[in-house]
């Protein structure tokens, strides 16, 4: 099981990215996005939207104290950083155990302990990008490709995959729509 905390979000310039953090997070199979930072009620309602839409199990939720979720967590920690081990190095180890993993991403600055908390500090890339491309990685390379076949539950809505245009089932029927 793999949680995620987000870290610092503001609701005025964050409102996208983390809603984007969101969506990589349960696109690629993590059970859960918990959001520190600035209470943000409509990005929660537009995240939970999706889910209802597309299909769950996935949760979502805020919590201003990000240190008592810290404290109490039971598994591993790992923080997304570029100034951490690179992932190919260390994700052999993080695997290891098979305990919940919370995943930590940033936004503004990142607190200095959050360095001293995490088991690990982990790179994608020792380059900068955002919260959103080293999550959908580091999930990628935790479930090695596993994520990719994912059946989500109860879908309202999914697509027929296709070669050319939009194929969709919405509601039990089949619309076909040109791109
Ligand atoms: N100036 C900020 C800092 O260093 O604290 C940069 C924040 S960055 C835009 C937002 C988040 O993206 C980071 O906190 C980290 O979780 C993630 N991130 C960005 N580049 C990364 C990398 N190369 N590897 C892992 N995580 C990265």
């Amino acid at each position: 099981m793999i949680k995620v905390l987000r870290l610092g979000h503001r609701k005025a310039r964050d409102a996208r990215i983390t809603t984007h953090v969101c969506l990589a997070a349960r696109a690629f199979g993590a059970s859960e996005v918990i959001i520190s930072g600035e209470q943000d009620d409509k990005l929660i309602e537009n995240v939970n939207d999706v889910t209802e839409r597309w299909g769950g199990p996935f949760k979502v939720s805020y919590q201003k104290d990000w240190k008592k979720i810290l404290k109490e967590w039971k598994g591993e920690i790992i923080h997304l950083t570029m100034y951490g081990i690179p992932i190919q190095d260390i994700i052999k180890k993080i695997k290891e155990s098979k305990n919940e993993k919370l995943i930590i991403v940033g936004g503004p600055r990142v607190p200095g302990e959050i360095f001293k908390i995490a088991d690990f500090n982990v790179a994608v890339t020792n380059q900068p990008h955002s919260e959103v491309s080293a999550l959908a990685v580091f999930l990628h390379m935790f479930f090695e490709g596993k994520e990719l076949e994912k059946e989500f539950e109860n879908p309202k809505i999914r697509i027929i995959p296709s070669k050319e245009g939009k194929k969709i089932v919405d509601g039990g029927v089949k619309d076909d729509k040109a791109s």
